[in-house]
């Protein structure tokens, strides 16, 4: 699995990882998730995206079941605070929950959900304590368009932003004009959500080619969409696999690098397109 440097971190993080959003948290569907979350680690996905919200906190419990007797240090876990809870005080707590339910005493990156109507100061004055107390080592934000991100640096007083985690799939890639470019000046790492834009790849006119691309390659139309959404120096992605089946497929696309005449029939066959009004998100 090839690592790159995440933003400012440091840190080397797998291009690809993985995400908990509506990861079954019960049952049996929940036990195979477990092992999909800890077939992925095994297989280099160590980049383990969750957040307060997803199952009400149930998510990030499965994820401290999956990473349980691992090694701390080789795992990169990331969650979201919700824009309800990110007050001063409440973005503290709401850290300290999910340590709690992760298991663990620090994230590797904690990440403001999307804006909502607490001041940015007053979010990123919290991120930043967390950082000085040692509970995150790094802060990130999510859904911010270009606006919002200038605004949330131009409040932070010590520490950079880390990431930016948008929406961003084969049929939409309008973040390749907007927020990509301002995070590469910037040195902020770019994390594709939905990577997959629920099957959308699948449906359209352009799927042929990634057919044919796969099959050159021996691999996958779900691993050539991996690679080439993480084609630049500064892009992550987050699949979900509620399978070891779909968690080991993805993590194949982490070592699958794309010839230049291949990524260009890719953009051809899904034109990343113009925006219409703000950033996409779900
Ligand atoms: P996704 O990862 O694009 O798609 C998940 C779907 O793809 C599931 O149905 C999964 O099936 C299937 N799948 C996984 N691997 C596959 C493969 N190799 N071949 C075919 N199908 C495959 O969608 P997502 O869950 O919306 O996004 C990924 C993660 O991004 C989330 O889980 C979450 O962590 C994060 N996210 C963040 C935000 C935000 O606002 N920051 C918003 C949305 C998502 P199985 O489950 O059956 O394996």
């Amino acid at each position: 699995m090839i690592g790159r440097p995440f933003g400012p971190t440091g840190a080397s993080v797998p291009l690809i990882g993985q995400g908990t959003w509506n990861v079954p948290t019960r049952g049996a569907a929940a036990e195979a998730a477990r092992s999909a979350l800890r077939a992925g680690i095994e297989h280099g996905m160590v980049h383990i995206d969750t957040a307060e919200m997803y199952g009400d906190g149930a998510a990030e419990e499965l994820v401290g079941a999956a990473i349980a007797g691992l090694p701390r240090e080789s795992l990169f876990i990331v969650s979201k605070v919700l824009p309800s809870n990110a007050t001063a005080r409440g973005t503290i707590a709401a850290c300290e929950r999910s340590l709690h339910r992760l298991k663990t005493d620090y994230l590797d990156c904690y990440l403001l959900h999307w804006r909502g109507t607490v001041p940015l100061r007053e979010t990123m004055g919290a991120l930043e304590q967390l950082v000085a107390e040692g509970k995150i080592r790094a802060l990130g934000v999510s859904n911010f368009d270009v606006d919002d991100l200038t605004e949330a640096q131009a409040v932070l007083e010590r520490e950079p932003i880390a990431c930016n985690q948008v929406l961003y799939h084969l049929n939409e890639r309008t973040i390749e004009d907007h927020e990509l470019p301002y995070a590469r000046e910037h040195d902020i790492a770019t994390v594709a959500y939905t990577p997959f834009g629920r099957g959308a790849y699948e449906r359209g006119p352009g799927y042929a080619t990634l057919v044919a691309i796969a099959e050159r390659y021996g691999v996958t139309p779900a691993q050539v969409v991996l690679a080439f959404l993480t084609r630049t120096a500064d892009t992550f992605a987050i699949p979900k696999a509620a399978s070891v089946a779909h968690a080991l497929e993805n993590a194949g696309a982490g070592d699958l690098a794309l010839a230049p005449d291949d990524i260009a029939a890719i953009d051809r066959a899904y034109p990343a397109g113009r925006r219409r009004g703000g950033l996409p998100s779900l």
